[in-house]
């Protein structure tokens, strides 16, 4: 199958958008950085030249003013708190997490607490207050303590749960964590696309798209150049900045729920 037509599916559906004056939301999370680096520069050039912007989920305790200074000259980045330090707490036959229920409840919050006031010391008005679980995992009851804690927000991956504060997921990975550990199919990752902007039109949520810019392969950044050059095209595509995503979910949010 030629580029050509594993894309032709999705300019298809984005054509009937248009003709119906709708518009597909998309927003993107790209997660670990850390420092300055090649694959950053390169995520950072290619979301500036199609003018998406990219939320970074920054790990607190490893990253500094490096970092800071890197993303002065990247006002389409925005950065959020990915958990403290991304160790892993649970037992080695069981999924990684630093955010589950292996420690006492006082040391996750004071890690998440810290961790916020650390990122938005760094990096002042380009942080928002929304917490990115590592490994997008986190045990249900700290959930409900994040606000006290001064989260606006969570975001994890798949079917958002209702919660206290704005819950804003991605749904569509490109990486190929259990196979090939490079990128996806790409006529598959089309197709989840498709499958979530069809949801969204139900009453589900945007495609939030999740990358990770440290490991991808070459054809990771291909799918991204094609996927920002199509929804480019038209007039039917919108790349959402996160405080959009953040205002409109909060009025949804259920406060006193978990
Ligand atoms: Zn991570």
């Amino acid at each position: 199958m030629t580029s050509d037509q594993i894309w032709q599916p999705l300019v298809e559906e984005l054509a009937c958008l248009q003709r119906a004056d709708r518009k597909a939301e998309f927003w993107l999370r790209d997660d670990d950085a850390v420092d300055p680096a090649p694959a950053l520069d390169r995520l950072l050039d290619l979301t500036g030249k199609f003018t998406v912007p990219v939320t970074l989920a920054v790990i607190p305790a490893l990253t500094d003013e490096k970092l800071v200074v890197r993303l002065d000259e990247a006002p389409h980045a925005t950065v959020a708190v990915h958990g403290w330090a991304h160790r892993n707490h649970a037992p080695e036959d069981q999924k990684k997490q630093e955010l589950g229920a292996h420690r006492p409840r006082e040391a996750v919050l004071d890690d998440l607490a810290r961790g916020l006031s650390h990122i938005t010391g760094l990096h002042g008005a380009r942080a928002v207050p929304m917490l990115v679980p590592p490994w997008n995992r986190i045990d249900a009851g700290f959930v409900s303590d994040l606000g006290s804690i001064g989260f606006a927000a969570l975001s994890v991956y798949g079917p958002p749960k209702p919660a206290s504060v704005a819950v804003i997921n991605c749904n569509v990975d490109i990486m190929d964590w259990h196979g090939t550990r490079g990128c996806r199919d790409h006529g598959l990752l089309v197709q989840s696309i498709i499958a979530q902007l069809r949801h969204a039109f139900d009453g589900g949520e945007p495609v939030g798209l999740l990358t990770h810019h440290l490991v991808h392969d070459e054809s990771a950044w291909l799918f991204l150049e094609r996927l920002f050059t199509v929804t480019a095209r038209t007039e039917a595509c919108a790349w959402l900045p996160i405080r959009t995503l953040i205002g409109r979910s909060a009025g949804r949010a259920i406060p006193g729920k978990v």
